[in-house]
């Protein structure tokens, strides 16, 4: 079974899909940090995520191991470096191309073979797993967002202000909504969420009730 969330930047889709992979016994999968990894790799040789050449250049070299919730590159634990503001705006250069979607989208679908999954991305349930059992859109005020990211940063150690990590998101949700390849899409057949007024946890309640329903799971299941 696989249920897919999507939605904008900081809607809180990793929360919820931690909490709802950890309730039903799923897998959990954080697409953005495959596309976060790919950024970094290409901000660590110095290139700019805007050189469509160079960026495809490094995928075939590119050994991405996804092991949640940690990401390794080439073997190494980057999970921590990939929270940065500079790899969130990288990410989403990078992630107009069709050659890296192509590469990480592969990497996805087997990742999801012989697994129960909650996946969170922008593209699960419209272009990477259409037939998913479950589909959410996970949406919030962007203002909401913005102080739910500056608060994440801040508990980071990344003092940065709160006006510029809202033109950031907006930047970055602007152009994931209008790239050619897989925008941002609220999938027809999508339950929509709007976290605005609700905490982490009335989220993940809210989805937990909603697959025990639509999948017919007994009120104690859970994947072994
Ligand atoms: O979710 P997160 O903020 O970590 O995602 C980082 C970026 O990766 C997004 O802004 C988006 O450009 C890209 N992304 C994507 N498709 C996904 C997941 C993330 O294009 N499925």
């Amino acid at each position: 079974m696989v249920i897919t969330i999507d939605g904008p930047a900081a809607s809180g889709k990793g929360t919820a899909a931690r909490g709802l992979a950890a309730r039903l016994g799923f897998d959990y999968l954080d697409t953005g940090a495959m596309y976060r990894a790919v950024a970094y790799a290409v901000q660590q040789r110095g290139l700019p995520c805007t050189d469509a050449a160079a960026v495809e250049a490094l995928l075939p070299q590119l050994h991405l191991e996804v092991v949640p919730p940690r990401l390794l590159i080439d073997g190494r634990d980057v999970t921590e470096q990939l929270r940065t503001p500079q790899v969130a705006q990288g990410s989403s250069q990078v992630a107009v191309l069709p050659a890296v979607r192509a590469f990480l989208v592969d990497l996805q679908r087997r990742f999801a073979q012989g697994r129960h999954l909650v996946t969170e991305g922008r593209d699960q349930g419209s272009v990477v797993f259409p037939h998913a059992e479950l589909k959410f859109f996970l949406t919030a005020d962007p203002r909401i967002r913005a102080r739910r990211r500056w608060l994440e940063l801040h508990q980071r150690g990344l003092p940065i202000d709160y006006d510029t990590v809202l033109a950031e998101l907006n930047e970055r949700d602007q152009r994931d909504c209008t790239r050619q390849d897989s925008p941002l899409r609220q999938p027809a057949d999508a339950i929509v969420i709007d976290s605005t007024d609700l905490t982490a946890e009335q989220v993940v309640d809210l989805m937990e009730t909603i697959a025990r329903q639509r999948l017919a799971l007994a009120p104690a299941f859970r994947s072994p």
